[in-house]
């Protein structure tokens, strides 16, 4: 996998807001909110994507949405309710190729999923 923006965040070579830091998964405030509350949960493994996940994978990805429940909780926004999204390649509008599990929330959150 060719280099990207949250390979150099995960070898801390960028400065970056972490709020979450384990052997395998790191979380941080996206640098562009969409939401109130907008944080980005990436397996450190190098998975460019759900469409290369390996079997091997599923429990590290279901561990990002255990750790997205634990930041929901600690930032209070469990009871009203949040927004969890990963985007999938070019038509999924994913922009680095690196998995990523968006968690956002602190607000009512629109639908807008519509072809551009
Ligand atoms: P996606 O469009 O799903 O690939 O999401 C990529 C996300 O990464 C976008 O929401 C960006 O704002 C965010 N992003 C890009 N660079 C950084 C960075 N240096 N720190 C935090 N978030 C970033």
């Amino acid at each position: 996998m060719e280099d990207n923006v949250f390979l150099k965040i995960i070898r801390k070579e960028i400065p970056t807001k972490f709020i979450y830091e384990d052997d395998d998964i790191l979380a941080f405030y996206d640098i562009h909110p969409i939401a109130p509350v907008h944080v980005l949960i990436i397996p450190k493994k190098p998975i460019e994507s759900i469409a290369s996940m390996a079997e091997e994978d599923a429990p590290l990805i279901g561990k990002m949405f255990l750790v997205a429940q634990g930041i929901a909780r600690d930032l209070n926004i469990s009871e009203k309710g949040y927004k969890l999204l990963i985007r999938v390649g070019r038509d999924g509008g994913q922009e680095v190729p690196h998995l990523h599990l968006h968690l956002l929330g602190g607000a009512r959150l629109a639908e807008d999923i519509h072809p551009v």
